[in-house]
C-alpha cells in the first residue's frame, strides 16, 4: 500500500528509518546481551515527535495519526522488536486514552509528559491469575474518602521496572464483575506502598523492560481516577482497540527484518556452486514470507487507514494483529531455516527476532483472542465497531 502514502507520511516513514539505523542499531547488540533500557532513546523519540500522533496540540500532538504511528513502529521494529514498543506505551496507550477520558487536569497533567518521553508510561491490566479475561481483575481499589487505596499484583507490564506515570486498571466493586473495573493514573515512583520488580526470565525483547507492581495499601489520590467508577473495562477495552494496531505494526517491522535477512543471505550463502538462494526450494520458501509480509502490511496500513477516518475497525484491526504476528513467527522460522546452522548463533541477528516475535502473539489479546473477535464479528455476534 506505499501508493497510498502521502508525501508527509513517506518523510515519517524515512525519518523513522534513520532514527532506528543511527540511534538504536548500533548500541542494540549489545545493550540486548546486557538487558538495557536507554531512557535517553525513549526523549529522542519523543524530540522527534514519535509520540504526539492522534493527540490535539495542545498537549504536544503533532497533527499525525495512527497511520504515521504504524509507520513509525514499523521502522523501529524492523531493526530492534524491543524499541518498537516506547510509541505504544507512551502515545498510543497511556496518552491517546487520557485524552480520550480524562478531565482537562488530567490531560494537562500528564499527555505533554509521555509525549516528550520524559514521563516513562505504562499500562497495566495482567496479574498472576488475569490475562485474557480481563474481566477478572483482582487488584482493589478502595474508596477511602478522600483518597483511594489499592491492593493486589500487576504481572507481564512492560516498562513497570522504569515506569513513572500510566494506567492501573483495579476492581472497584467485585459484586459487578467487569463493570466493576475502574482505571487509575498511577505515579509509580512517588506512591507509597507501591514496589516493582523485574522480570528477568523473559526469553527475548531485552531492552524493553517487563516487570510485576505489588500495590499494598497503596493511596492514591481521589482525582487519579480516569472516567468514573466502573468504566475501566470499557476504558481498557477501547484502549486495547488502539494499542492492538500497534502491536500490529510492530510484528509488521519485525516480519519484514527477518524476510530482508533471509533474502540478504540466501544471496550470500553458496552450496552445490550456487547460491542458496537459487534453488527452487528455497525461493519457494522466500516467496511465501514476501506474500505474507506484503499481505500484513495491506492489512495493518487498512486498519489504521480506517482508524484515522474514524470508521469501524475492530474487524480490521483484529485481523490485522493476527495476520501481522503470526506471519512474523512464520518468517522468522523460516529465515532460521535459510541460515542454516548460522541460525542457530547469537553471532547472528535472526535468533533475536525468532525469540523476539513470540510475544506478537500474545500481548494486546492472544492470537486465540483475535480468532474469537474475527469469527464473533464475522458470524454476526458482534457489531464492528
Ligand atoms: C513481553 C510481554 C509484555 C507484556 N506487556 C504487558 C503490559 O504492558 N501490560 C499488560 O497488562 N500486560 C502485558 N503483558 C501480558 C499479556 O498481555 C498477557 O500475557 C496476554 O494478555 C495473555 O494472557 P496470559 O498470558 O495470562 O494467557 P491466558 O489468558 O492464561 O491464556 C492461556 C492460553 O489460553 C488461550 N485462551 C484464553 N482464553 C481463551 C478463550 N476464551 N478462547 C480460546 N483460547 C483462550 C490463550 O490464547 C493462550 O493460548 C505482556 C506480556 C509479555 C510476554
Amino acid at each position: 500500500m506505499d501508493f497510498l502514502l502521502t508525501e508527509e507520511q513517506r518523510i515519517v516513514q524515512d525519518q523513522a528509518r534513520r532514527f532506528a539505523e543511527m540511534e538504536i542499531r548500533p548500541i542494540m547488540e549489545e545493550d540486548e546481551k546486557h538487558h538495557r533500557f536507554r531512557p535517553e532513546i525513549v526523549k529522542k523519540m519523543g524530540e522527534l515527535g514519535f509520540f504526539g500522533c492522534c493527540l490535539p496540540e495542545e498537549y504536544g500532538g503533532n497533527g499525525m495519526g495512527y497511520m504515521e504511528s504504524v509507520l513509525i513502529t514499523e521502522q523501529l521494529a524492523r531493526v530492534s522488536p524491543s524499541w518498537r514498543l516506547p510509541p505504544n506505551l507512551q502515545n498510543i496507550g497511556p496518552a491517546v486514552t487520557v485524552d480520550k477520558f480524562g478531565t482537562a487536569e488530567q490531560k494537562e497533567k500528564y499527555i505533554p509528559g509521555w509525549v516528550c518521553g520524559e514521563n516513562i508510561g505504562f499500562f497495566a491490566i495482567s496479574e498472576p491469575n488475569t490475562g485474557s479475561d480481563v474481566a477478572s481483575i483482582a487488584v482493589t481499589a478502595r474508596d477511602a474518602g478522600d483518597h483511594w487505596v489499592l491492593n493486589g499484583q500487576k504481572m507481564w507490564i512492560s516498562n513497570a521496572p522504569v515506569g513513572d506515570c500510566g494506567l492501573v486498571y483495579a476492581c472497584t466493586d467485585k459484586s459487578k464483575r467487569h463493570r466493576g473495573i475502574s482505571c487509575f493514573i498511577v505515579d509509580l515512583k512517588n506512591t507509597a506502598g507501591i514496589t516493582t520488580r523485574p522480570i528477568e526470565t523473559k526469553l527475548g525483547l531485552h531492552c524493553s523492560p517487563t516487570g510485576e507492581i505489588i500495590f499494598e495499601d497503596a493511596k492514591v489520590p481521589k482525582e487519579s481516577m480516569l472516567g468514573k467508577p466502573g468504566d475501566g473495562f470499557t476504558i481498557c477495552m477501547w484502549m486495547l482497540g488502539n494499542t492492538r494496531i500497534s502491536c500490529a505494526a510492530g510484528a509488521l517491522g519485525a516480519g519484514g527484518a527477518c524476510v530482508e535477512l533471509a533474502i540478504r543471505y540466501a544471496n550470500e550463502r553458496r552450496q552445490f556452486g550456487q547460491p542458496v538462494s537459487e534453488f527452487q526450494l528455497v525461493k519457494a520458501q522466500i516467496a511465501e514470507m514476501v506474500a505474507e509480509h506484503r499481505a500484513a502490511q495491506l492489512l495493518v496500513y487498512n486498519a489504521a487507514f480506517l482508524k484515522d477516518k474514524g470508521l469501524p475497525n475492530q474487524l480490521q484491526t483484529s485481523i490485522a494483529k493476527y495476520f501481522a504476528s503470526e506471519s512474523a513467527v512464520k518468517a522468522a522460522n523460516e529465515s532460521m531455516k535459510i541460515f542454516g546452522s548460522y541460525g542457530f548463533s547469537t553471532e547472528y541477528p535472526i535468533e533475536r527476532f525468532y525469540r523476539d516475535v513470540k510475544s506478537f502473539q500474545m500481548v494486546e489479546g492472544t492470537t486465540n483472542i483475535q480468532k474469537m473477535i474475527i469469527g464473533g464479528i464475522a458470524c454476526g455476534h458482534a457489531q464492528n465497531r
